[in-house]
């Protein structure tokens, strides 16, 4: 296999407050190659937004603490880079679109001058050129009349234009990589559709290799080639698309399979959500995090957590009922998990 383009390894940050540090991402580890699409996903505060932000450098610098880890954008490692060596990548080599359009938009600039300047910043092109790419841009995206909205302001879009005019700004430079942070949540059920649909047409023609993050399991199916599924800061599952939709290991994977609305069964199949909540990431216990909501919980569960084990080159799982190293009388069901 070709080298990855991005090798993320074991990231753990963290957010100081007034009482504690709250644990965001613990040990995250994964590869990202040209081309692909790797879908983060889990609910919220599991930890995949701030992985993104890590990537990025755009976490607030006076309460986050990155203690250890590694990412690696081709051969430069991003956490060691200055200020300024980090501005000339974001932007251009990587890029970003977040859920609310309007944070990447400045409300009172005409967006062919948003996407102008992003080009002119990053690349010696003369005005009229960088013109000439944004009307592009605009095209490519879907926007009807670029010739003349080039010329708009953000307000004078919907909703699904808006973020399609996001993903023109974010793609205008021709990134390696697009990290997209729940770029369709905000967005009705038709256009959520036509999103995912533009960046993967547009990740066809351009090769630009996508991190989705989402904590919707539906909205991966048809767009990722692998998915990472993340539980309280940690990645607890990864693989295929296949590996992960139809041979999922993680009970918290099964949970949320099973809480996805299924289409082709009709609307009378009631969705199982997965009980409790998860856990305060300032105060963690030992053990696995998702003991106190997994129907499986052993003993075990309660004093370790679990190591990944590999059940293909490709598919990892964190649980310990896949793992053959436990003891038998740790393998006991334990009290206290949820055996409903
Ligand atoms: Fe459930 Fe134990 Fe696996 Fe955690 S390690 S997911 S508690 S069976």
């Amino acid at each position: 296999m070709t080298k990855p383009i991005l090798t993320v390894n074991n990231l753990q940050v963290s957010f100081r407050t007034q009482k504690s540090d709250v644990q965001a991402v613990r040990g995250v580890g994964f590869s990202l190659h040209k081309g692909e699409t790797l879908a983060i996903v889990g609910e919220s505060g599991s930890g995949k937004s701030v992985t993104a932000k890590s990537i990025m450098r755009l976490l607030p610098k006076h309460n986050t603490k990155i203690s250890q880890g590694e990412i690696f954008y081709e051969d430069k490692n991003l956490l060691n880079l200055s200020v300024r060596e980090m501005q000339a990548i974001r932007g251009s080599e990587i890029s970003m679109v977040f859920q609310d359009p309007m944070t990447s938009l400045n409300p009172t600039m005409k967006i062919g001058k948003q996407i102008i300047e992003g080009l002119q910043k990053h690349h010696h092109v003369s005005k009229r050129e960088a013109k000439q790419r944004g009307i592009d841009m605009l095209r490519l995206v879907g926007i009807p009349n670029p010739v003349e909205r080039i010329d708009s302001y953000p307000h004078q879009f919907s909703g699904g234009m808006r973020q399609r005019v996001v993903i023109a700004m974010a793609l205008a430079c021709n990134p390696k990589i697009l990290i997209a942070d729940e770029p369709t949540t905000a967005l009705d059920v038709t256009i959520q559709a036509q999103i995912l649909d533009l960046m993967s047409d547009l990740q066809q023609k351009t090769g630009t290799a996508i991190i989705l993050i989402t904590h919707d399991l539906g909205v991966v199916a048809n767009m990722a080639d692998r998915v990472a599924v993340m539980y309280a800061g940690e990645i607890v599952e990864m693989g295929t698309v296949d590996e992960v939709f139809y041979n999922a290991q993680h009970p918290y994977t099964l949970g949320l399979i099973k809480s996805m609305p299924k289409l082709h069964v009709g609307r009378s199949e009631a969705l199982i959500p997965i009980p409790g909540s998860p856990p305060d990431l300032a105060h963690l216990g030992t053990g696995c995090p998702f003991a106190a909501r997994c129907p499986y919980t052993m003993k075990v569960c309660h004093y370790f957590n679990p190591i990944p084990t590999s059940k293909s080159d490709s598919h990892k799982v964190s649980c310990w009922l896949q793992d053959q190293r436990v003891p038998e009388d740790l393998a006991l069901e334990a009290v206290g998990g949820n055996h409903s």
